[in-house]
C-alpha cells in the first residue's frame, strides 16, 4: 500500500522496520527504548546522536539550538510570540492559507500582528511578490509558512527580513531539499511529515534570539529554559525523539537533503505534468508556487469523489480525500514516499479518467 495521508504520514519502511526490530530489546539492554530513562547514557546517546544528524543534514551552525518540543507544530504559534517579541509588541505575518490564518489568530493573543501581505483574494493559490509585501523594520520578527500543507501553495523563495528575525514554519517541507539555515532566525516542523510521529515538534532558533521571554511565559514554552536542558526541562517524549532519529539515519544513506531534493522535484513534476494533461483533473495553483509535497486535484464531476477514493482504496492508494474545508483530492508525497508510490497513483488516475471522464 502507499500511504498519501498529509500527516501523520508514511514513514520509511526500512525505519520502521529497524523500530520493529528493536522494539523489545534495544541492542541487548532488555529495555525498549519507550522504557529507558532519559537521563540513562542510552538515551542520552540516542538524542545527541538525532541532533547531531539532524545538523549534518541541515547544514546547522552551532550559532542555532535545536530543540526538540512537544505539542506540535501548533504550540509553537503561541510559543513564538511568547519568546519573541521581547519589549516590542508588534510582529509581521504573511497570510498564504489555513495554517498561515492559524498562526496569525493564536499570535494575536499576544502581540500586534500586522499582516504584512496576503493571497487571500486569489483563494491563496498564489503567493505575492515580496516587494508589494507591507513589512516593518521595527517588527520583532516576520513569520511566514513555506509550504501550505491543506492548499499545496509553495513559496520557491526565502524572504528577505533584513535585520529582522525571519521565522518559518516548515512543518511539511522540512528535509525535503536543501535550505539554508542562516537566513533564518527560527525555524519549526511538527514532526509527522518528514520527521516521525505528531506530537514532537522540532525547533532550530538561532541563539542570540533565546532569552528574551515574556515574564509569564509557562516555563514548558520557554526556549531558553528547553535549550539549557538539552530538551529534558521534563520528561521528552523519548520514543518519538528515537524514531526521528532513525529517520536522520535513513535520509542520510539515501544522500542527505540534496539527494531528497531532486527525487522530490522529479516526483512532484511527474504528478503535475499528469495532471496539466489531462482534461479530466485540476490543479488550482499558480504552476510557479505549487508544492513538492502536497498536491491537491479536482476531478472534472465532484459526483465522482466517492467512487475514486474508493477504487484509490481497493489499490492500495490511501488517504488521498482532500481536507474537509477545500474537498477534491490531496495527494501529500513527502520524502518516505517512493517514486513508484506516484507512478501507480498516476496509472491509477489516468485509468480512472479513461473509464469515466
Ligand atoms: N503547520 C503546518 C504547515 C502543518 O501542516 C501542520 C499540520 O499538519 C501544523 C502546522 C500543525 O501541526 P500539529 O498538528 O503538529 O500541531
Amino acid at each position: 500500500a502507499f500511504n498519501f495521508c498529509a500527516g501523520p504520514a508514511t514513514l520509511p519502511e526500512a525505519v520502521l522496520k529497524q523500530a520493529q526490530s528493536e522494539m523489545l530489546d534495544w541492542r541487548g539492554t532488555g529495555m525498549s527504548v519507550m522504557e529507558m530513562s532519559h537521563r540513562s547514557d542510552e538515551f542520552v546517546n540516542i538524542a545527541e546522536t538525532a541532533e547531531q544528524d539532524l545538523r549534518e543534514l541541515a547544514g546547522i551552525s552551532d550559532d542555532y539550538a535545536v530543540l526538540f518540543m512537544q505539542g506540535g507544530a501548533s504550540s509553537q504559534f503561541a510559543t513564538i510570540p511568547l519568546n519573541l517579541l521581547g519589549d516590542k509588541t508588534s510582529a509581521d505575518y504573511v497570510n498564504t492559507g489555513i495554517w498561515s490564518k492559524k498562526a496569525i489568530a493564536e499570535a494575536k493573543r499576544y502581540a500586534d500582528v500586522n499582516v504584512a501581505a496576503s493571497s487571500e483574494d486569489t483563494g491563496f493559490t498564489t503567493i505575492p511578490e515580496q516587494s508589494v509585501w507591507n513589512t516593518r523594520a521595527d517588527a520583532a520578527y516576520l513569520h511566514y509558512t513555506p509550504n501550505e500543507t491543506i492548499g499545496g501553495l509553495e513559496y520557491d523563495f526565502i524572504p528577505d527580513s533584513g535585520d529582522v528575525p525571519l521565522v518559518a514554519d516548515m512543518s511539511s517541507t522540512m528535509l525535503s531539499r536543501p535550505v539554508d539555515v542562516n537566513k533564518f532566525g527560527l525555524i519549526y516542523a511538527g514532526a509527522q511529515k518528514n520527521i516521525g510521529p505528531s506530537g514532537l515538534v522540532v525547533v532550530i532558533i538561532r541563539k542570540d534570539l533565546l532569552g528574551k521571554a515574556r515574564q509569564q511565559t509557562p516555563t514548558m514554552m520557554n526556549y531558553q529554559v528547553i535549550a539549557d536542558n538539552g530538551s529534558m526541562y521534563n520528561t521528552p517524549a523519548t520514543y518519538s525523539w528515537y524514531l526521528a532519529g532513525l529517520v536522520f539515519k535513513w535520509l542520510k544513506e539515501q544522500g542527505g537533503v540534496q539527494a531528497m531534493g531532486e527525487i522530490n522535484a522529479r516526483k512532484a513534476r511527474k504528478l503535475y505534468d499528469f495532471i496539466d494533461g489531462n482534461d479530466f483533473y485540476a490543479n488550482p495553483i499558480d504552476p510557479r508556487f505549487r508544492s513538492w509535497m502536497n498536491v491537491p486535484f479536482t476531478l472534472a464531476d465532484d459526483a465522482l469523489n466517492s467512487e475514486f477514493l474508493k477504487g484509490a482504496d481497493a489499490r492500495g492508494l490511501l488517504n488521498l480525500k482532500g481536507h474537509r474545508s477545500v474537498g477534491g483530492m490531496r495527494a501529500s508525497i513527502y520524502n518516505a514516499m517512493p517514486e513508484e508510490g506516484v507512478d501507480a497513483l498516476i496509472d491509477y488516475m489516468a485509468e480512472f479518467a479513461k473509464e469515466r471522464g
